[in-house]
């Protein structure tokens, strides 16, 4: 098999494929996108969404410009501004 000099070639696509990968984690998304599926009870506790409802409690920062008005019909927390539902930042 003399093709050692293909396997070089591959190996660096392999090497250009990868890098994009590592730039997936992107921590400047909306907060919103951090809100887990499934079935939570999130109640607002000061800047977070705080689940009862599972074994382990966990939260969700949303931030202080952010407020919990409801559940969607799939239990996921409606977020509006404040300024939005206050009508002035709060
Ligand atoms: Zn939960």
């Amino acid at each position: 098999m003399p093709s050692y000099k293909k396997s070089t070639t591959q190996e660096k696509l392999l090497t250009e494929n990868e890098e994009p990968e590592s730039e997936v984690l992107n921590f400047e998304k909306p907060d919103f996108e951090f809100i887990p599926k499934g079935n939570h009870e999130f109640r607002q506790q000061g800047f977070y969404l705080i689940c009862n409802s599972c074994e382990l409690q966990h939260a969700v920062w949303i931030g202080p410009k952010k407020i919990m008005v409801g559940l969607d019909k799939d239990g996921r927390p409606i977020l509006k501004d404040r300024i939005e539902v206050f009508g002035r930042q709060a």
